[in-house]
């Protein structure tokens, strides 16, 4: 590219630039295309159901509230990720527990099937041996997890089930307690403690089988009783350090040395709810509320519908600057993580599709930001390759080794 062409091309970068959060150069850009990239909280499975929506394509937070598909993933240099099998934690009546369980084998087929039309594209995934593999061939690396154990009602042999699907990682409750844990949110407090007597049997069945066990949304007790019990190391697929903003789904710094200890990884959140405080505005709250009444439940929305929410809600966040979090407010609990455990423990879950997602970061194209913001805050290459996804397969393959051996026959 000549002298000219290529002024105006960085002059094309540089007016683009968010002021929140400064783009990568080109050296960055490619640095970070060559690592092997993972995200562990991707909640994109919830928009393969949407009707007429296409991995394949691309899409637009700006057009209907996606920020994860198949094109966007090349732009942004994101190789792969845990693509999540999400429950919403219903009633625990046998009714209630079959509905999820439905729901969520469902959901895994539906993973299984939008794979299956982009057969040279993406893949599925099984072994941390497969994410190299299948990013050499040029195709996104599909792993599955399961947040809120839920639909595996009281039945722990369900697990094993799921694993056969693809499963590869479990975390035990969402926002609510279950018959496996106690939540970090639960208005009513705990219930058990930490895991309950079925929770302790997710957790050696997780181990007999090679799935990775997940604290986020679990209480302090529940990390801790996985950390106990677990023969292999746990993972915080989404959470961040209560250090930075005390939230309950943050952890604090002892749990997050004992999670190093015992080899796991925190996956650090961009969700703006648990990144800082929000700064209070009743007129902007009552306008947002307004909204939702107006327009229900998004999920159920047709396409142009959605699209002229978004692009209303977009306008009350417009009109009232601070309401959306920054990047340097999740650079914040990134960093303090790695100042706290080091490059070996930390890396990036930050729950797009559900909720991630902060001012100058807002899906999935602009992850080379973070990767241009570590090497200014003296990270090397290295270090990088672990963050982005050496740690979470390490996790991985420590899960593998520790598995029971399918007896011979
Ligand atoms: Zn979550």
């Amino acid at each position: 590219m000549g002298y000219r062409l290529l002024l105006a091309a960085v002059m094309v970068v540089a007016s683009t630039k968010s002021l929140a959060a400064p783009a990568a150069d080109r050296a960055t850009l490619a640095l970070h295309k060559g690592l092997l990239t993972l995200d562990t909280h991707l909640d994109t499975p919830a928009s393969f159901a949407r009707p007429g929506w296409d991995f394949g394509a691309r899409h637009s937070l700006d057009s209907d509230f996606s920020q994860v598909d198949l094109p966007r993933m090349a732009k942004g240099g994101l190789d792969g990720g845990f693509f999540v099998i999400y429950t919403a934690q219903g009633p625990r009546t046998p009714a209630g527990l079959i509905a999820a369980r439905d729901a969520a084998w469902y959901r895994a087929v539906q993973i299984r099937e939008t794979i299956a039309r982009h057969p040279a594209r993406a893949e599925l995934a099984f072994t941390a041996a497969d994410a190299p593999r299948i990013a050499a061939a040029g195709r996104a690396i599909v792993y599955q997890s399961m947040e809120n154990a839920y639909p595996l009602t009281t039945d722990i042999s369900l697990l094993e089930g799921f694993y056969k699907l693809g499963l590869r990682m479990v975390g035990a409750a969402h926002f609510l307690n279950n018959d496996f844990a106690d939540s970090s949110t639960d208005p009513k407090g705990p219930e058990w403690n930490g895991l309950s007597p079925l929770g302790h049997k997710l957790v050696s069945e997780a181990n007999r089988l090679g799935i990775i066990v997940d604290a986020s949304h679990s209480s302090d007790l529940v990390l801790d009783q996985m950390l106990a019990q677990s023969r292999a190391p746990v993972i915080l697929s989404h959470s961040g350090c209560k250090a930075i903003y005390d939230h309950p789904r943050n952890v604090d710094d002892a749990r997050l040395l004992a999670l190093a200890a015992k080899g796991g990884v925190i996956k650090i959140n961009a969700y703006g709810g648990y990144l800082a405080a929000e700064v209070p505005n009743p007129e902007r709250d009552a306008a947002l509320k307004a909204l939702g009444h107006k327009y229900g439940n998004p999920g159920l929305l047709p396409p142009e519908k959605v699209a002229a929410l978004v692009k209303a809600r977009r306008a009350i966040l417009n009109r009232f600057p601070g309401s959306e979090r920054s990047f340097e407010q999740f650079l914040a609990h990134l960093l303090h993580a790695l100042k706290l455990v080091g490059p070996d423990h930390v890396g990036i879950g930050a729950d797009w599709d559900g909720g991630g997602g902060v001012a100058g970061m807002q899906d999935i194209t602009g992850l080379p930001k973070i990767t241009a913001a570590l090497l200014d805050a003296g990270y090397s290459e290295a270090d990088l390759t672990k963050i982005w996804g050496g740690n979470v397969l390490r996790v991985m393959t420590a899960v593998e080794a520790a598995a029971d051996k399918p007896s011979a026959q």
